[in-house]
């Protein structure tokens, strides 16, 4: 499953920075996934439960919450550098609304990132 492998990747990451900082309990991480990411919210939310079920024996994960901010697809066209908002199944063909362009860059919806995480 797709999630599984966002969520371990996220895991993975908190844990290595846990320990640099000490931290031997996290509580809440947050988290901020773009639209193009694919990734089904109720998918993370059970994900999330299932790996973090399986730390338990360690405890660095054990009781923490999951908090995913999702970002919509924003595109501007390379032509006239008009931002438009677009969605996962329809922006590789997105057409700009003002000229027509074909032509776009990414501004937002393709974010995988820690915000942040609490923990002592
Ligand atoms: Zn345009």
């Amino acid at each position: 499953m797709h999630e599984t492998s966002l969520i371990q990747f996220t895991l993975d990451a908190v844990e290595r920075r846990a320990k640099e900082l000490g931290i031997c309990h996290v509580s809440d991480i947050r988290l901020v996934i773009g639209e193009l990411r694919g990734a089904v919210p109720e998918q993370m939310e059970i994900a999330f439960h299932l790996l973090t079920s399986a730390d338990q024996a360690r405890g660095l994960f054990s009781g923490a919450r999951l908090d995913i901010e999702y970002r919509p697809v924003l595109l501007r066209c390379r032509a006239c550098g008009h931002p438009f908002p677009s969605t996962l199944e329809a922006y590789a063909k997105a057409v700009c609304p003002r000229c027509e362009s074909a032509s776009h860059e990414i501004l937002s919806g393709d974010e995988l990132l820690i915000d942040s995480f609490c923990g002592e």
